[in-house]
């Protein structure tokens, strides 16, 4: 068994890796296990370095390996705006809802054809053998106005086409599925995998 901590004091995101992983080979710890960390300031230029920033530092006070992910909604119409700024796209402290709304806004009278966009995840892991990175994305489109109540953050404009629903509209295993984060956990268990960090064990083939 080995521990790995997650870079995250979101028990949503814990949970989601936890499942992702096979629990008899990985134990994943999160920044509720170590309250003295704090928060962490991701002031990189780019989804990778803000990974990176993260797991260096949670690897660097616990020793322990680390995994952290980055995420940032690129819109084409805004040459790959917000990207690594999503999180604050509507100023400091803003709240989701802000970002939402703002970005309706700015894009609206978009036509639809320009109306394209992708999440994407960039994660990182750390440890004292070696480093590792995974990438992940979902295409989707801007939609015009808000909608569903599910998920978080850009959620309830980000329309997936093939699904004909918003992230908001679906349940927490449709997003999942097909989501950039679920895309870069896969890829990074495999990559552990390859690495011989954890086992290749059949039951999370
Ligand atoms: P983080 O790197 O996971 O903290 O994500 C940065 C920002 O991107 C968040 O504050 C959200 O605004 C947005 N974001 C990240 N993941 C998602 C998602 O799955 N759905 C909607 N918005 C997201």
């Amino acid at each position: 068994m080995i521990d790995i901590v997650l870079a995250t004091h979101n028990k949503d995101k814990r949970s989601e890796l936890s499942k992702a992983f096979n629990s008899k080979d990985v134990n994943i710890l999160s920044l509720e296990d170590f309250p003295h960390i704090g928060e962490i300031i991701e002031d990189g230029d780019t989804l990778r370095d803000n990974a990176f920033i993260k797991a260096h530092t949670v690897y660097g006070i616990t020793g322990l390996p680390s995994i952290s992910d980055d995420t940032g909604l690129e819109v084409d119409a805004l040459n790959g705006a917000p990207g690594v700024y999503s999180a604050r796209y509507a100023g400091e402290n803003c709240s989701y809802m802000d970002n939402v709304n703002k970005i309706i806004k700015t894009m609206s009278g978009v036509p639809l054809d320009l109306r394209t966009a992708q999440f994407k995840t960039v994660m990182a892991f750390v440890s004292n053998k070696m480093e590792l990175v995974s990438e992940g994305s979902v295409k989707g489109l801007i939609a015009e106005e808000a909608k569903g109540i599910g998920g978080f953050g850009y959620d309830p404009v980000f329309y997936v086409s093939e699904m004909k629903k918003t992230f908001a509209e679906m349940t927490m295993e449709q997003k999942n599925k097909i989501s950039h984060r679920g895309q870069a956990t896969k890829n990074m268990i495999e990559l552990l995998r390859s690495h011989q960090i954890i086992p290749n064990s059949q039951e999370n083939a």
